[in-house]
């Protein structure tokens, strides 16, 4: 699914990414945690093809094609979700119309007809319901004075909309309260499927109380520094990253 080799990355003239490597395969949830500023953000930024993330060095196969040769769209065509840490708000353009169009050109990508208006309206209600949203939502514009626990929601809503076969979901639960976790939680996992993988940037162990992982990785001064099984979360909150950088590991 995503085989990242050697990748090197830099923002703003800044080397960021020192070397990454991670392989994840279809099916698989790998969980990325490290100390803040290590670049677990800009990896996101970077494989979604963030305007001034730079990748210098390094290759990224997405299901078999070079994804650092593909511009934005073409990497949400071919199936790579990205929910940003701070989701941006779009005035004046409707959240439904906005999730019709995304929808629409994975569609027509992947060789299928536009849906009606009708048939979308039912689909974007269902999938409100499901992320505990009320259906006033699809009216406002795109994250419009959201708070930050509803623009967590509508990103995951708008994931189940788009059907990718990679989701990358940057601290999707930092901010939400325990019901919006579990909310959050359940919206990712309806949608755990042998041919769709996850990649969950988080600080906190809670969330993989919820979304249980495959993997664990720490990303650390931009590279992995240790992988390990859903166990090493739990270590990693009873010890903190002072004794992995510290090289004990
Ligand atoms: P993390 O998500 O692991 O906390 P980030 O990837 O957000 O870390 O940031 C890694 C480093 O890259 C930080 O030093 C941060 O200041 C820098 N950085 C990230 N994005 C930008 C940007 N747009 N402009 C300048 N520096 C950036
Ligand atoms: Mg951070
Ligand atoms: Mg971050």
């Amino acid at each position: 699914m995503l085989n990242i080799k050697d990748l090197h990355a830099k923002v703003e003239e800044k080397d960021i990414l020192k070397g990454l490597n991670l392989e994840v395969k279809p099916g698989e949830v790998h969980a990325i945690m490290g100390p803040n500023g290590a670049g677990k953000s800009t990896l996101g930024n970077v494989l979604s093809g963030r305007e001034n993330y730079e990748a210098t060095s390094g290759t990224v196969d997405f299901d078999g094609k070079d994804l650092l040769d593909m511009d934005t769209e073409e990497r949400a065509r071919e199936g790579l979700f990205l929910a940003f840490q701070y989701p941006v708000e779009i005035p004046g353009v409707s959240n439904l119309e906005f999730l019709k169009a995304s929808v629409d050109a994975v569609r027509a990508h992947r060789g299928l007809e536009p849906y009606d208006s009708v048939t979308f309206l039912k689909l974007a209600r269902e999938k409100c319901k499901a992320v505990d949203l009320n259906q006033n939502f699809l009216k406002r514009g795109v994250n419009e004075g959201f708070s930050g626990g509803e623009k967590k929601r509508n990103e995951i809503m708008q994931m189940m909309l788009l059907e990718p076969k990679l989701c990358i979901l940057d601290e999707t639960d930092s901010g939400l309260d325990i019901d919006a976790l579990q909310v959050v939680a359940n919206g990712v996992n309806s949608q755990r499927d042998p041919n769709r993988s996850f990649i969950v940037v988080t600080h906190y162990q809670r969330l993989l109380d919820y979304i249980v992982p495959d993997y664990v990785h720490v990303l650390a001064d931009g590279k992995i520094v240790k992988s390990g099984g859903k166990e090493l979360a739990l270590e990693l909150e009873e010890k903190g990253y002072g004794w992995i950088e510290n090289g004990a590991a």
